[in-house]
């Protein structure tokens, strides 16, 4: 509240039995939904409180009921294998190495199609980080290549006509790795040009950072057209102006 904001959502992870070092298992859950709605009830009247979830395209569905879900990708399958999309920058490059003989955009491509999928796999209300593949990208020097832009923009036309909204999220930012939120300036171009919807979302997992980055995302969405963002509310998604 001190930082203004009136409606708050959380959103934890899934489940997700190939990799559990982020994510919450059922007695996780069942502890966090009942802490978030113990703060709906100490808040009502001051902050809106929602209780969501980071749904990961390759967990269970849920089983209990959230007040919203975001579909993410974090891993690509790889036979029996989930390469993780956004490990230490070591991790990645040994990732790179060992499936795609050190090609990004090949990693990009594979990456990109499960994102075209990901409100399927997830049913999910919000798409997560689209472009968490471009993580490292800073450190890196990477530049998204025509190649990679292509891929980028099969996903978001994949996922456009679901209505969904597309987050900025400065999750990146928030923990250092990141000067810039997701996504790309071009993807998020992407997005406008096609009639998507945007959210400002932290992804901070810390609350002094909840609106770390905000004002840059609402700069970034407003140089490429967009005029509105919207925020989760008790009637559904509604439009702010930016
Ligand atoms: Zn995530």
């Amino acid at each position: 509240m001190g930082k203004g904001f009136t409606h708050l959502g959380f959103s934890g992870h899934s489940y997700l039995e190939v990799d559990r070092s982020f994510a919450m298992n059922d007695e996780d859950q069942r502890n966090y939904w009942n802490d978030i709605h113990a703060l709906k009830e100490q808040y009502r009247g001051k902050l809106e409180i929602f209780c969501g979830l980071e749904q990961d395209c390759y967990s269970d569905p849920p089983k209990l009921a959230y007040d919203y879900l975001i579909g993410s990708v974090h891993h690509i399958k790889k036979g029996e294998e989930y390469p993780q999309v956004d490990g230490s920058l070591e991790m990645v490059q040994k990732q790179l190495d060992t499936w795609y003989e050190g090609d990004f955009d090949a990693f990009a491509k594979d990456y990109f199609e499960v994102v075209g999928n990901v409100l399927e796999m997830t049913h999910a209300d919000i798409i997560g980080h689209i472009d968490l593949v471009l993580k490292h990208c800073e450190k890196t020097g990477y530049q998204p290549t025509a190649n990679f832009l292509d891929y980028a923009q099969g996903a978001v036309r994949k996922l456009l006509p679901c209505g969904k909204p597309f987050e900025m999220n400065t999750g990146a930012m928030a923990r250092g790795h990141r000067t810039t939120p997701y996504p790309h300036p071009d993807i998020l171009r992407m997005i406008y040009e096609g009639g998507g919807q945007i959210m400002l979302n932290a992804d901070c997992h810390d609350a002094a950072r909840l609106d770390c980055g905000l004002e840059l995302c609402a700069q970034m969405a407003r140089d490429v057209g967009f005029r509105e963002h919207v925020i989760f509310t008790q009637r559904g998604f509604e439009p702010v102006e930016l």
